[in-house]
């Protein structure tokens, strides 16, 4: 072939991925690093090293073919630099990393009661505490132009060179109000505001060619379109393919965690539930501490290949457990106490196998439930990914609770899914609609 490619790039928990699409979706190139050792010590220095080692060692017909780029990174991770020089002014506080209560009292202060940005790992809450610590008053008072990023911003600014923009996505849990499509006035009135990314796009969105000297340096076309980016767990939703309200993801990985594409917004801080915007609908998520976690503690993966054959989910065995790899629960039940309930044991594992399935289906089941009564639009169909999703008997089982039809996802790959953004992206820049809906363009029925 010899047509336009869409490159996506995923930056990971554990490492990077890229992924080289055609106009038709198929796969043209991939490529995958980890961040390497002691990247911890800069990880801001680890993922651009990544970045332009993953896009120079695409073999060389891709990258000439390569027409737009989109990039996802982990939600909530953060870093301050100055705009002007690009200098790295505060080193990247990771998605994971919790704030101390001083930040969330802060967050509390300002923010809308439970919004999710009062969470300790918000990127808000990450810029309280560098507010708290003068992170950028050297910087300010030295006439510089301090400036927060989110991972993927920042990546994706090396490649275009434009200051200060991101995504709907990423952008949520610092405030950004994706309704309203800008910040809201509690944000604006903080004496922080000028530090807020100023530009804020939809995922996919054209944004800016790529710079020459980023270019050169990665080896690919200077027209390049840069897109805007997403995050992660997004980027893995577009890649499953699902595009029309009604249809649902299920990620049946350590834990289980369900995205429903939804006409309308549905936030509930109690049970952890917010969504997030893709095109004109709603990606209303929340997620369960039950899921392979529990199935790890009790059985190898090689012994579920084995017993999974002597299930049969047309004989459901009655048993009633809430598995939890530990004490605590918070979607569907909001329970920070809630006790693993694992008894009775039968003495065959391939019932105490299914009884685990069983219940684990039923708390999908609850999940999806809670998130109709919240006011979400009804489920119509579930596609699975993760581990959990090569296992037939169980989407049967699934399939029964549900009350929906439940397949496999074609591709879970997050770098898949910011490939079909940048698709998208370039589609929209050559005012092109048609194709059928694009990836993460969601539209109502
Ligand atoms: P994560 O990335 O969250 O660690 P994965 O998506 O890799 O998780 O899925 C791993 C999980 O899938 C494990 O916890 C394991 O118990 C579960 N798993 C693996 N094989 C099967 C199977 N055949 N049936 C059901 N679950 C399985």
């Amino acid at each position: 072939g010899d047509g336009p490619c869409h490159v996506g790039l995923d930056f990971g928990t554990s490492g990077a991925r890229v992924t080289v699409i055609d106009d038709a979706g198929a796969i043209v190139a991939e490529a995958r690093s980890g961040y390497g050792e002691g990247a911890d010590r800069d990880w801001a220095g680890a993922w651009e090293r990544v970045l332009f080692d993953l896009l120079s060692s695409l073999p060389a017909p891709a990258r000439a073919r390569a027409a737009s780029l989109a990039i996802d990174g982990t939600s909530a991770t953060a870093l301050l630099v100055d705009a002007r020089s690009g200098e790295v002014l505060a080193p990247p506080k990771l998605y994971n990393e919790a704030q101390g209560p001083e930040a969330v009292a802060a967050a509390k202060a300002i923010a809308p009661p439970a919004h999710t940005a009062v969470a300790a790992t918000s990127t808000l809450c990450k810029l309280l505490t560098w507010r708290a610590a003068g992170a950028w008053s050297a910087a300010e008072r030295a006439g510089g132009a301090p400036a927060l990023l989110h991972q993927a911003d920042w990546l994706a600014g090396l490649l275009h060179g434009r200051a200060g923009v991101s995504d709907w996505n990423n952008a949520l849990k610092l405030g950004f109000d994706p309704e309203a499509e800008a910040y809201p006035a509690w944000l604006t009135d903080q004496d922080f505001a000028q530090l807020l990314p100023p530009r804020v796009v939809a995922p996919g969105a054209p944004v800016a060619p790529l710079s020459p000297a980023a270019a050169a340096r990665a080896g690919l076309p200077p027209g390049l379109l840069v897109c805007g980016g997403t995050t992660d767990s997004i980027a893995a939703f577009v890649a499953a393919g699902v595009t029309e309200v009604g249809q649902a993801v299920t990620s049946l990985g350590s834990t289980m965690a369900v995205k429903l594409l939804s006409s309308c917004r549905v936030d509930d801080a109690a049970f952890g539930v917010y969504s997030h915007r893709l095109g004109d609908a709603w990606l209303v998520g929340g997620a369960s501490n039950t899921g392979g976690a529990v199935l790890r503690r009790f059985f190898s993966d090689a012994a579920l290949e084995q017993l999974t054959p002597r299930l049969n989910p047309a004989a459901p065995t009655g048993l009633d457990y809430y598995p939890l790899a530990a004490r605590g629960e918070r979607f569907p039940v909001n329970d920070p106490g809630l006790e693993p309930r694992l008894e009775p044991r039968p003495a065959d594992d391939a019932v105490f196998l299914q009884g685990l399935l069983e219940s684990m289906a039923r708390i999908e089941g609850e999940a999806y439930s809670l998130l109709r009564r919240l006011g979400a639009s009804p489920l119509r169909e579930v596609v699975t990914a993760g581990g959990g999703a090569r296992n037939e008997k169980w989407t049967a089982m699934r399939a029964a609770a549900l009350g929906v039809p439940v397949r496999a996802a074609g591709r879970g790959e997050a770098s898949y899914g910011a490939a079909l953004l940048a698709r998208q992206g370039w589609r929209r820049a050559r005012g092109e609609g048609g194709g059928g809906p694009p990836a993460g363009e969601a539209r109502r029925r």
